[in-house]
């Protein structure tokens, strides 16, 4: 009941918005449920209301599954707003030609994913220079880059901590939903659009379609098929803390993180054919990262030798952790907040990087 009443509030007194109030500007892009445009404000609704500058908004006109992307990104502004990008309003829109459609209104976060930014030659310096105030007068190698990804991992692993604590699984995780926010200097999750919230039973879409296959953990589903699909709000709330310790459904998006930081680790891996490759060759080896790694290790190329170097700095603890995410069973996977505690990210280096944020 609180829950309900404490949103309602909320939603009494933020601004609210209807169509014509935005002007739509370029497309930022196009999947298979939903276009999304930058935007801006057509007029002032009011002095209070924020983001009148040109270009300050991202819309995404969604098919019906808006629905669930609109509670999902209120839940997050309530629970854990930092995590994501800033949501500012999501409303039912009737009429369109092409009949019901679902607008979702957020802040612009800024012009770079981590994909963006992970295609660069210059990654990871392209991100230090963003997300640091000075550059570190370590020399350009393996101990700075490192630095570097650990940063963007700690900033990952909170964000997503924040998700897995307030009930919801994101389920897509991949660089393409990681927006660098320009203003606060840090990555955050994007694009809710297949996200599971546990606690009040929404989860209407596990279908295998709309998980990216890229980076979806072997596991596919996050419940066991037993798992009704779409529970009755109070019934769900009194199974779902039972079904989180038993399914550990949160290490779905560990996995796919796991894949993220194989991805910044490996230059070689970042492109979609040699991420499917690895894949392909990990199944091979039954999800044993180890046991990939005792295959690739002898003809390595340079780049693959890079990546296991900058993994072995500090006796492996980087290493350590990717195997402790990338697992074939989802309960030895680690939780967001184990993998925040692991000593990879308690180094004195890692601190100063902070403090200059
Ligand atoms: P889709 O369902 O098309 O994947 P997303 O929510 O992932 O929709 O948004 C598509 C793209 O739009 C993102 O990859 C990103 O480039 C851009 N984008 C989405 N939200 C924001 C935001 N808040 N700020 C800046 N860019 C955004
Ligand atoms: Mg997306």
């Amino acid at each position: 009941f609180d829950m309900f009443f404490l949103a309602f509030v909320e939603r009494l007194f933020r601004p609210t918005f209807k169509k014509d109030d935005f002007v739509l500007g370029k497309k930022l892009g196009e999947g298979a449920f939903g276009v999304v445009y930058r935007a801006s404000l057509t007029k002032k609704p009011s002095s209070k209301v924020p983001y009148q500058k040109e270009g300050d908004l991202v819309l995404k006109k969604a098919t019906e599954y808006g629905a669930v992307e609109i509670w999902m990104n209120e839940r997050v502004r309530r629970a854990c707003a930092n995590s994501c990008a800033d949501f500012v309003h999501g409303f039912l829109e009737n009429s369109s030609k092409k009949g019901a459609e679902y607008w979702l209104i957020w802040r612009y976060e800024g012009e770079a994913t981590l994909y963006d930014l992970m295609q660069s030659k210059e990654f990871p310096y392209n991100v230090e220079t963003m997300i640091v105030k000075e550059v570190q007068d370590l020399p350009r190698g393996l101990e700075r880059e490192n630095r570097i990804i650990q940063t963007i991992m700690r900033q990952l692993l909170f964000a997503l901590d924040g998700l897995h604590s307030t009930g919801i699984v994101h389920r897509d995780i991949k660089p393409q939903n990681i927006i660098f926010s320009e203003g606060s200097r840090t990555f955050k999750i994007i694009d809710l659009g297949a996200a599971a919230d546990l606690r009040v039973g929404i989860n209407y879409i596990p279908k295998e379609f709309l998980l990216d296959p890229r980076y979806a953990a072997p596991e596919q589903y996050i419940m066991s098929t037993q798992t009704p699909s779409a529970p009755s709000a109070p019934v769900a709330t009194a199974l779902s803390p039972v079904l989180w310790q038993m399914n550990l459904p949160d290490r779905f998006d560990i996995y796919s993180t796991g894949l993220i930081f194989l991805q910044m680790a490996f230059s070689g891996l970042r492109s979609d054919s040699a991420l499917i490759q690895f894949n392909r060759q990990l199944k091979r080896c039954d999800y044993d990262l180890n046991a990939w790694r005792k295959s690739v290790e002898p003809r390595a190329s340079s780049d693959l030798r890079k990546g296991f170097e900058l993994l072995d700095l500090d006796g492996g603890i980087g290493w350590e952790l990717l195997t402790s995410m990338v697992r074939y069973k989802a309960g030895q996977r680690i939780s967001a907040k184990g993998a925040l505690a692991n000593p990879y990210f308690d180094r004195e280096g890692l601190l100063v990087l902070s403090l200059m944020q």
